[in-house]
């Protein structure tokens, strides 16, 4: 029996490694919607591949080439944030959620409001919606599955236990390319430095949050929201390894781990053939040729965006949407440049406590309107940097 797909970011690393399984599975996939952002090349090339019924490019300057590069494969072409919300809402059995930032929200509440099943690698939209989204996802009936490869470890260790049995839930963080380095080395790191993740072949944000502790912050929020066992109980520690991508503790003194590859394809193929399992192209785990694996606390005063993070998870109301944004303008400006490495957790932090947060977003609306206003606010202070 075939299976529908979306996929929004198809042209990114996450939405490379969902294809690929896919390409391996071919007859057992029907592709609905592909989207990216601007690169009409790799989109057009993956709609033809696949068969897609259609192709949507979010930047919609890009449409008439887009058009241009589908002529004549009976592919529709669409452009703009309403199509990709409209392509995001298509009857399939499965979205893969892998835009980066909030730019995805929109997308993914409108795939969940059509009560779809949605992998969610796009941790940016839950970190700001939070209640907004976990309200939708009951309200319509829908259903995340995790990608993010810590949650989906959690989300496979919950399958031995009940959630109010649950002591903690710890996320592993493998420290990133910068984890040893000091205070000074860190003012000067480059963006090539930031980038080059020892263990993860990733996009460049999610690769700069990884190297800033800010991944590992977004993270602990989003666990919050999949995983209500309380924030006091989820812990972060440090394994540079990444063979261990996170754990659940039990009441009975029992922690059950999953461990693997650090391939992407191992937990988007989880979510993809949920609750069975499909074949990877993986080599078998060998503990023995890998030797040792270590762990440390994380270390706040080197990364603060741990401690940031949960600090906004507690607050709780806007203030994840707001350290997102003024995050999310933070990276962009160190890509560009424009801000040393160590700005960007102290922009953050300078957006959190020195403005006035916005009252608790209730609806959709209201959480991309605190993301615009956070980031004028942090896009402003880019200006006096
Ligand atoms: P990426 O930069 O490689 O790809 C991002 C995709 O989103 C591309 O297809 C791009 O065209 C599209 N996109 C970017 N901006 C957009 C916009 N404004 N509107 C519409 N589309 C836009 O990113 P990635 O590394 O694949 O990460 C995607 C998401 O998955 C992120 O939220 C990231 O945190 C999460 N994630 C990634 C990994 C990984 O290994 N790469 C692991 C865990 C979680
Ligand atoms: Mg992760």
């Amino acid at each position: 029996m075939t299976r529908s797909i979306s996929i929004l970011g198809a042209t990114g690393s996450v939405g490379a490694s969902t294809l690929d399984l896919v390409r391996r599975n071919r007859g057992e996939w029907q592709v609905a919607a592909l989207t990216a952002h601007s690169n009409v090349a790799d989109l057009s090339r993956l709609a033809r591949e696949f068969e897609a019924e259609v192709a949507v490019i979010a930047d919609e300057r890009h449409y008439d080439a887009l058009k241009d590069a589908l002529a004549g494969s009976g592919i529709e072409a669409a452009a703009g944030r309403k199509a990709l919300c409209e392509a995001a809402s298509r009857k399939v059995d499965i979205v893969m959620a892998a835009i980066v930032g909030c730019a995805g929200l929109g997308p993914v509440m409108a795939a969940i409001e059509q009560g779809t099943t949605v992998a969610l690698a796009n941790k940016e939209a839950l970190v700001s919606a939070g209640e907004v989204m976990t309200a939708a996802v009951a309200k319509h009936g829908a259903r995340l599955l995790p990608v993010d490869s810590e949650h989906n470890a959690i989300f496979q260790c919950l399958q031995g236990g009940r959630m109010e049995e649950v002591r903690t839930i710890t996320l592993t963080a493998s420290g990133g390319p910068l984890r040893t380095w000091t205070k000074e080395q860190l003012d000067k790191a480059t963006p090539a430095q930031a980038i080059a993740h020892p263990n993860w072949d990733m996009g460049a944000k999610i690769s700069v949050d990884s190297a800033s502790m800010f991944n590992k912050g977004l993270e602990l929020i989003e666990a919050h929201h999949l995983f209500p066992v309380g924030l006091d109980r989820i812990r972060i520690v440090v394994h540079p390894q990444s063979v261990i991508h996170s754990m659940v503790e039990y009441r009975d003194g029992s922690t059950l781990a999953q461990l693997g590859p650090s391939d992407m394809r191992v937990p988007i193929a989880s979510c993809l053939a949920y609750p069975a399992r499909m074949e990877t192209p993986m080599d078998p785990l060998d503990l023995a040729a890998i030797g040792e694996l270590t762990f440390h606390a994380p270390d706040e005063e080197r990364f603060p965006a741990t401690r940031l993070a949960r600090e906004a998870a507690q607050a709780g109301g806007a203030a994840p949407a707001v350290l997102n944004a003024a995050n999310e303008v933070a990276v962009a400006a160190f890509l560009g440049g424009n801000i040393p490495f160590s700005r960007i957790a102290l922009m953050v932090e300078r957006i959190l406590t020195e403005t006035e947060l916005p009252s608790p977003p209730r609806t959709l609306e209201e959480v991309l309107r605190v993301d615009e206003d956070a980031r004028m606010r942090a896009s402003a202070m880019l200006e006096h940097c």
